[in-house]
């Protein structure tokens, strides 16, 4: 490890699958890994959608419920056909609904696990055998602040992502033998679609416009802004490349420094 070398992020050939890649941070992930040269491909349920993305990140698009458990084999296997195997996974997808307790039944509770916790484990169990062979690999889970502080009226996700953060700390420990490092990307609220949606619909129950609720959320972060989901992508590619090779079972968390506690 000589001194003074540009830092290189090593990306240029890898092969990176990133699930729920059509829109916001998965496709700014998507987009940053593609930049550094690695052959992206990208999963999503919204077929038209995740080839316009794929299309202008230039990756490929591979369509995909993540809830879906047989599907997540057939598609790691016609990734791995087309690709040669795996270097980088980036595990993603929507978040389970808001809600308190007194509002979810039995189906709420599995549905929420199937599609944040089940299938960060079975994208994982997909990927391993081509990492292994390929002497190593890295797994990035993008999960939330709501891992570090939990968030009134977001139980599912409270719950679903701290049990993913369980694991990635496991398999940190498990697959290092493997050079499979293991993190968490937690993001800070930044700018994207969804994130649009919410505000909008939080403009029109509290009928204030939306440019004051996004104001109110901007001053909340000590960056005074919201993140630009580019900055998160530059985050999980940097975690997900050769650069982070000592980098394993952390949680980092990209939110313009908002969280206030000091146990990270
Ligand atoms: P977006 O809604 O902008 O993007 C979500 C992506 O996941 C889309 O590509 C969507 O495509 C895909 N997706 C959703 N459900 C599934 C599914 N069942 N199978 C496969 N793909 C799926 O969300 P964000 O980028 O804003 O957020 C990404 C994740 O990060 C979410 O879990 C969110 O809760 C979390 N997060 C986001 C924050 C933010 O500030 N943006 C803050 C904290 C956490 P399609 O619908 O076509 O499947």
């Amino acid at each position: 490890m000589g001194g003074g070398a540009l830092m290189d992020l090593g990306l240029q050939d890898k092969v990176a699958w990133v699930l729920g890649a059509s829109s916001g941070l998965g496709k700014a992930s998507a987009q940053i890994l593609a930049n550094e040269g690695a052959h992206v491909a990208m999963s999503a349920r919204d077929e038209a959608k995740l080839e316009a993305a794929a299309d202008k990140v230039g990756g490929s698009a591979f369509p995909l419920d993540v809830k879906d458990g047989e599907a997540i084999i057939s598609t790691a296997s016609a990734i791995e056909e087309r690709f040669g195997g795996f270097d980088i996974l980036v595990a993603n997808a929507g978040g389970p609904p808001p809600g308190t307790f007194d509002s979810f039944d039995d189906d709420a509770l599995y549905d929420a696990f199937t599609l944040t916790t089940a299938s960060a484990w079975r994208a994982t169990k997909a990927v391993l055998p081509s990492m292994r062979a390929r002497g190593g690999g890295a797994i990035v889970y993008i999960t939330s602040i709501t891992t570090k502080e939990v968030v009134d009226g977001l139980l599912l996700s409270n719950m679903m992502r701290a049990a993913v953060v369980g694991m990635m700390k496991t398999l940190a420990r498990e697959l290092g033998p493997d050079n499979i490092r293991v993190v968490c990307a937690a993001p800070g609220h930044h700018d994207t679609p969804r994130v649009q949606q919410l505000d909008e619909a939080r403009s029109k129950a509290e009928g204030k416009p939306v440019d004051e609720i996004r104001a109110r959320m901007a001053s909340s972060i000590p960056l005074g802004r919201l993140g630009d989901p580019l900055e998160f992508g530059n985050a999980v590619a940097f975690l997900a490349s050769p650069a982070a090779s000592y980098i394993s079972g952390v949680s980092l968390t990209i939110d313009g420094g908002q969280l206030r506690s000091i146990s990270m």
